[in-house]
């Protein structure tokens, strides 16, 4: 580790933008003070890989109305709560009498929909590649149990177009490597970046979470600058080829469809719904094509597409904070504006 430090430390090389595109390594990376190791040369940005900042506000609107219905119930996670809406958040929604629960794995919607059979449960179901395996093994377990009364809001993304959409300057980032999400990785292998690395000229180093192998691969990446290269420093747990099980599974529930990212709006390709055979487990999830900001002064789009630092945004600290949150990206663990607010 010695002389990874050494080497990162004493980059004399142009200055570089690397981009961490998992949320997990941007938890990372701020728990272990990695920004603090490395020279002003050297730049970390976060990208859009928390599946909750890249979330619309027309989704939390959408999910408030339909907990409002009296013979629906919302389910979700608990970072997904205090997300503000256009209006509202559901935690404020549900002070108000909106029906919602929190849960900590999706599989926990089957026991509430199996013991109350009058209500209709709707997963709240926001994700990457990592996550979609779990839902299409909910559905499996719905359809044997022959349970009827769940429902998917889906607000699933896929990696590779967004990264695509702002390699291709639509986002004008100016990114000089990537830090591979390490959890989508193992779900589709790192096989699935060579095409974008290739193409752009760009390095991907697929990483693992621990402090020191975030520092080698931030150290891959800065020899590797300019070459069109993927390589994988995360072996233990991400192969070439990814996982094939369970990218059938997906395969056989959801299919591509385009999806709305926050404040980066329509990107081609980049999503995931339900195959028509399986819409009547479905809440509605193609009609969601906007965006509504409930602040128009919150800057987490240029944030998540690396354009400036959560510092820069006017109302980081005084507006926004983790207790009165503007912005998705100040709600969850791993959002940057959060992790910036404590290092
Ligand atoms: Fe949005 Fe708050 Fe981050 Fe600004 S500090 S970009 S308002 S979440």
């Amino acid at each position: 580790m010695k002389e990874i430090l050494e080497y990162l430390q004493g980059y004399q090389g142009r200055p570089l933008k690397l981009m961490e595109v998992c949320g997990t390594h941007t938890a990372e990376i701020n728990r272990n003070g990695i920004p603090g190791l490395l020279p002003p040369s050297i730049q970390l940005v976060s990208g859009p890989g928390c599946p909750v900042c890249v979330t619309v506000t027309e989704y939390i609107d959408r999910l408030i109305e339909l907990g409002k219905e009296p013979q629906n119930v919302v389910v979700t996670f608990g970072d997904m709560l205090r997300v503000p809406g256009s209006r509202c958040s559901l935690s404020e929604a549900k002070a108000g009498g909106c029906r919602v629960k929190m849960v900590y794995s999706p599989m926990d919607i089957l026991r509430l929909a199996e013991e109350d059979r009058e209500h209709i449960y709707i997963f709240a179901a926001v994700g990457f590649e990592t996550t979609a395996p779990v839902y299409a093994m909910l559905l499996k377990k719905a359809l044997e149990k022959g349970i009827k009364n769940i429902r998917l809001l889906t607000s699933l993304k896929v990696m590779p177009p967004v990264i695509s959409w702002m390699c291709a300057g639509s986002a004008d980032c100016g990114i000089d490597g990537f830090l591979a999400p390490g959890h989508v990785c193992v779900i589709t292998g790192s096989k699935a970046f060579e095409g974008l690395a290739a193409q752009f000229g760009i390095p991907f180093v697929v990483a693992g979470f621990e402090g020191e192998q975030i520092l080698t691969a931030i150290a891959a990446l800065v020899k590797l600058q300019g070459k069109g290269r993927v390589a994988n420093f995360y072996p233990s747990a991400v192969t070439r080829e990814g996982n094939l099980q369970a990218r059938a599974a997906v395969a056989e529930y959801f299919e591509p469809a385009d999806a709305a990212w926050r404040g980066m709006g329509i990107i081609p390709g980049s999503g995931m719904v339900l195959r028509k055979e399986y819409e009547a487990f479905d809440a509605g999830s193609r009609e969601l094509t906007e965006d509504r900001e409930k602040n128009s002064a919150c800057c987490c789009a240029q944030v998540l597409t690396g354009k400036i630092k959560p510092s820069q945004c006017p109302l980081f600290g005084k507006v926004c904070t983790p207790q009165t949150p503007q912005g998705a990206c100040m709600v969850s663990t791993e959002g940057s504006c959060f992790n910036s607010c404590y290092n």
